[in-house]
This record gives structure tokens, sequence and C-alpha cells, in this order.
């Protein structure tokens, strides 16, 4: 049985009854663990892809993707044979694409490294491209019922609360005082109910804004509901600045078809598909910023023909408007030919009912909703240009 790195004292207090605490959570989640579909086999590769999914991500959202996904990569096999580009576009949606090109990486490495088969030890499992401490706990306590805890978010709330902790979960302190409390707290040979059981406390009693301590059911050992202090705790970390970004963008239509990039590797949203663009100058109209963009990025020389929309994401800390037009090459020009790549590693010319295949980050993918339903992108579509 692994022990907890870390042989100093106990972060629980010394009557604090772990007994009580893990039967009590342990009755609770038998009786109201919710039917997810990665909890109806042990199969490490569904409770690690599940794991990857739910960062980040809505529990009704994770569910739908995970499904989808699930039907195209039954396995690790088909995973790690798949092409980047239809992953990418089975992710579309999730944002932080970083999880989807990770999880295909790892999927090689378990293909080429381990044979094809989904690794059993925590080293080997964290040693994966894209997983942390975290997700290996929960792999290997769920998958195979090995001893360690999983602290995620959910977890993070509930015992800051049960501990009554007074500093940010995010002070490295803080964090080491709850990993040594789930060690303490994690039965033996039970870790795989126990731990879930944990996280769904937090996402369905012990939530955020309004934990239901009366259906709570280790209450009776929750510090902060004696003391009153659930709703300031756990104490919230200064959230970074928001910085708002206006930018252009330009959906180019030549013979009947439409111009698109593909990011480049290194950069934000690496492998997905673009409308050549970027951020506006200070004192710039969308137009001029638009034009400029694209020449920069493609050595094309544009012209406005009509605004499709304007859009709003975010991204991290950004708010990212976004304004989208239709253009057309300037004579003379040839874009199949004459473009020269400056922000991007490949270009396509693509019939609009062709798009559907390429993943776009949120943006785009709005803007080519929009665009797809324009009743001007006939008309330029069929003109000379
Ligand atoms: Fe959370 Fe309330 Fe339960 Fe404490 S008693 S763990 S604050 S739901």
């Amino acid at each position: 049985m692994p022990k907890r790195s870390s042989e100093a004292p106990s972060p629980l207090a010394g009557a604090f009854d772990i007994a009580g605490f893990r039967a009590g959570l342990l009755g609770w989640f038998a009786a109201n663990a919710r039917d997810l579909p990665w909890r109806r086999t042990l199969d490490p590769y569904h409770v690690w892809l599940s794991e990857i999914m739910l960062q980040q991500t809505q529990m009704d959202r994770a569910v739908q993707y995970f499904e989808r996904f699930l039907a195209r990569f039954p396995d690790v096999s088909s995973l790690a044979l798949a092409h980047e580009d239809e992953v990418l576009k089975l992710w579309e949606g999730l944002g932080y694409y970083s999880r989807a090109r990770n999880l295909m990486a790892a999927a090689r490495v378990i293909l080429n490294g381990h044979g094809g088969v989904f690794p059993a030890t925590f080293e080997a499992v964290r040693a994966l491209p894209g997983v942390g401490p975290y997700t290996a706990g929960a792999v290997m306590s769920v998958a195979y019922n090995d001893h360690r805890p999983a602290v995620d978010a959910n977890v993070e709330r509930v015992l800051s609360r049960v501990l009554d902790i007074d500093r940010p979960v995010s002070e490295p302190a803080v964090k080491r005082r709850i990993l040594a409390a789930a060690w303490e707290l994690v039965p033996p040979g039970e870790s795989r109910a126990f731990n879930q059981g944990l996280m769904e406390l937090g996402a369905l009693i012990c939530a955020p804004r309004k934990p239901d301590c009366p259906r709570c059911p280790v209450s009776g050992l929750c510090l902060a509901r004696e003391r009153g202090t659930a709703l300031s705790r756990p104490v919230p970390t200064a959230k970074p600045e928001t910085i708002r970004v206006d930018m252009a963008c330009g959906v180019l239509v030549t013979g009947g078809q439409v111009f698109i990039q593909k990011r480049r590797r290194g950069d934000v949203w690496p492998g997905l598909w673009e409308f050549p663009g970027g951020v506006m100058e200070p004192g710039e109209t969308p137009e001029a910023a638009m034009v400029r963009e694209f020449r920069e990025e493609t050595e094309l020389r544009v012209r406005p023909v009509g605004k499709i929309a304007v859009v709003r994401t975010s991204y991290t800390r950004y708010r990212i408007t976004l304004h989208g037009y239709f253009c057309q090459a300037e004579p003379g020009q040839d874009p199949a030919s004459d473009h020269r790549l400056h922000e991007a590693d490949e270009a396509r010319l693509v019939r609009p009912q062709e798009l559907g295949v390429f993943a776009f980050p949120s943006g785009h993918a709005r803007l080519l909703t929009r665009m797809l339903t324009d009743v001007r992108l006939e008309g330029l579509l069929t003109s000379a240009d």
C-alpha cells in the first residue's frame, strides 16, 4: 500500500472521527451516486477519458462529448491511430484543446510503450502526457481501487470546509494539508468508492454557493458548519484581471471556395483551422485591421465586401470581440498559388459544404455558422472575383 510522502503530524484534529466520516460518506454515495456513463465500467481508458474531459467542463456537456468520443474511438489503439484533425473536430466546443492533443499523445505512448495495454501503476499513469497527480490518482483509485486519494476542486472545497481552513486553497501549504487529510481519510480497500463519493458530495451537496448542510452525511464532523463559516470556505483566491481584446478576420471567398489556414505548432490553438486575422491596433477600424492582418499573415491583398457578424468569446482571462468579414482578393492575385504563410502551417481552399470536417476555435466556429446561413454567401461563391 503506498504511503503519503510526508510523515508530518495529522492534519485532522486528534478527536476527528475518521471511521464516522468514512462510513457516512460511503453510505451516502452508495445511495446517491449518479448514473454516469463512465461509471458503468472500470475500464481505465474510460475513466481516464472522463477525467480529462471533466477538467474545465460541465458534467452534462462532458457526458455528451464522452459518448460521442467513445463511439468513434472505443479503445486506446483507435485513438492512437487517429488523425489529429478528426480528434480536434470531435473536441470542438470543449475548449482547452491541449487536452485532446495530450490524449492522442498519451494513447500513442500506451500503444508503443505499453503494448496497447493501459498502465496499472501510479508512476506509469502519471508519466503519460497531460496527466497530473490528481488525474493519475483518480484513474488508479477508480479503475484499480489503488489506495490513494484524488483531490480535485470539489474535494478541496469539501475538506477546506470540514477542516474550516481560513487560507486560500491555492496556497501550497493548504494544498499539502488537504492532500495529507485526504490520505488519512481514504479507507483501505475502498478508495474507488470513497474518492468518487467525496467528489460527488462536492458536486451535489457541498456546492460552492449553496452547501446543503442539512442533507450532508458528514455534517456532524464539519467545522465550517459548526462555526457558520461554510459560505466563506474555501477562502477565495484573487482572480486575475480580465483583458478585453478586439480582433478582426476575413473569410476570403474565391472560385466557389473559402480560404482557411491551420494554426501553427507552439501557438495558441495549434492545429485548429481559422480565417486569417488578428488583433486590431489602437485607432484602427475592424475592416482596416482585417485587410492588414490578412496581408501580414498570407501576403494576399484583400478587400472587405460585407460584414458577417461580431461574435464574443472568452479564452482564459481574455474577453474577445471578433469582427468577421466576407472578403475577396484584389485583382491580379491567385489566392491558391500566391499566398505565403507567416502565421500558419498550412492553408486550403475548401467548398463551404466541406468546412464541417475542420475544427475551429470557438469564435471562428460561431462565425462559420453565421456565414453558412448568410444569404450573401451564395452570390459570392458564384461571382467572378
Ligand atoms: Fe459542506 Fe455543509 Fe457538509 Fe460541511 S456540512 S461538508 S459545509 S455540505
